[in-house]
């Protein structure tokens, strides 16, 4: 019996089981592979630190800007104000064990090659979650269960707090690990908008290793086949001279699925649940990051959790306060200004986010528009619309 039961052990249930096991609660974490490596770019925004300040003095890649392009590869750079505000990319497969042993440093009991099947359930109340393991069913009981494991989440579907993903509001994504000798520039993370609702990325992860990788997005999903849209991306001309070699060293492949419309407000709890991460839709609708929100709804479930607990009330109507977080309400009003950003910006086959970064490469004001249009959430001025439209 424990006090919470936490399913997948990714950036989201790892945060969430250091949080409750930090305040003296019993955590069971549950995780189907702990060698798993997720698909993902792996670039981590600074913000990150907050929560793990630990990161700072590990030894994964430095960033200290972005470039963005547009489908017709207009180009806007931009290097991060602080120095001190780097950024990282990692392998995911080191940065979850990372954080993974945090959570269990505090206390959280991780339970490896548990793959989460369903709930326990009695008296129509769920009391715990059930696991396939190579020794066969297990079963974990807690006060309260969260769902953590992911896109895929079979658990969240149970619930009944959210229907199945959709094809139109979902994004997909390939990303390979390749090795050799490049000429990327190794201090900057690199966005290709594509002319159908995409795009493309190269991420270095050190002097000769980088992320390369492509994704379509919401009926883009329809229009264009994934593998073929990686393969298109990573041999056009323009990209393929920054790695022109032929002999490249694939370290590992993947793809997955990412939440494309930004968090599923109302499938965030219920009576002794929380949802939470990609399992909730806690990805950036414009650049697909999720790890670092991910985390903070992690952070913000366990919370809330150990207040539930310790007022002995995890009915919905106390669990209902992780919605209400401050940091959650943030992001919750901040994606949803991002997908209006997303259909203004490939309107007409990409034709605006093109024009815009034309403009940007004569008039800097513009520049700095564009930028905290991407990184912070300030939708385009009317000057900027009107410029555009002209
Ligand atoms: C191709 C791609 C590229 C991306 N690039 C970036 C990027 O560069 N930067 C960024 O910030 N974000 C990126 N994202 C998004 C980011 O990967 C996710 O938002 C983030 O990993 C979400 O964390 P999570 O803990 O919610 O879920 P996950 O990271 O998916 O973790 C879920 C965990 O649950 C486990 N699990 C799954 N099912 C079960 C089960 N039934 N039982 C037990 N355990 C289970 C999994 O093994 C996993 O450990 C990308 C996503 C994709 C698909």
């Amino acid at each position: 019996m424990f006090d919470v039961v936490i399913s997948g052990a990714g950036p989201a249930g790892s945060r969430c089981a250091q949080i409750i096991a930090e305040k003296g609660y019993k955590v069971a974490l549950i995780e189907r592979d702990v060698n798993w490596r997720k698909p993902c770019g792996g670039a981590v925004s600074s913000r990150i630190f907050k929560y793990y300040p630990q990161l700072r003095t590990q030894n994964f890649h430095h960033i200290s800007g972005t470039a963005i392009y547009s489908g017709d590869y207009h180009k806007i750079a931009y290097p991060w104000k602080d120095i001190r505000n780097y950024s990282i990319n990692v392998d995911r497969l080191e940065f979850d064990n990372f954080i993974r042993n945090i959570a269990i440093d505090a206390g959280a009991q991780l339970f490896d090659k548990n793959l989460a099947i369903d709930f326990i359930t009695k008296d129509r109340k769920r009391i715990g979650i059930k696991t396939r393991t190579p020794a066969g069913i297990k079963e974990y009981f807690g006060n309260i269960l969260v769902i953590a494991d992911g896109m895929s989440s079979k658990l969240a579907l149970k619930t009944d707090l959210r229907n199945k993903w959709q094809i139109e509001e979902i994004g997909l994504a390939k990303c390979a690990i390749l090795e050799g000798e490049n000429n990327l520039d190794k201090d900057i993370i690199s966005f290709f908008f594509r002319k159908y609702k995409g795009y493309g990325w190269i991420f270095p992860l050190g002097e000769n290793r980088f992320n390369i990788g492509c994704g379509t997005w919401l009926d883009g999903n329809l229009k264009k086949n994934l593998n073929q849209a990686f393969h298109e991306f990573i041999n056009e001309p323009f990209i393929k001279k920054m790695f022109p070699k032929t002999n490249y060293r694939e370290i590992w492949e993947g793809s997955y699925p990412l939440p494309a419309l930004g968090v599923k407000e109302k499938c965030l709890y219920g009576d002794n649940i929380l949802i939470i991460g990609d399992a909730a839709g806690f990805v950036s609708p414009i650049s697909g990051e999720g790890i670092h929100s991910s985390v903070v709804s992690g952070n913000a479930a366990g919370e809330i959790a150990c207040d539930a607990l310790k007022h002995g009330d995890v009915s919905s109507q106390s669990l209902k306060n992780y919605k209400h977080y401050p940091n959650i309400k943030k992001i919750i009003r901040n994606f949803k200004i991002k997908v209006s950003i997303v259909e203004f910006l490939f309107e007409n086959e990409g034709q605006n986010l093109s024009k815009m970064l034309e403009l940007a490469e004569t008039d800097e004001s513009i520049r700095g528009e564009i930028i905290s249009m991407f990184l912070s959430n300030s939708p385009p001025s009317k000057e900027l619309l009107l410029k555009i439209k002209s």
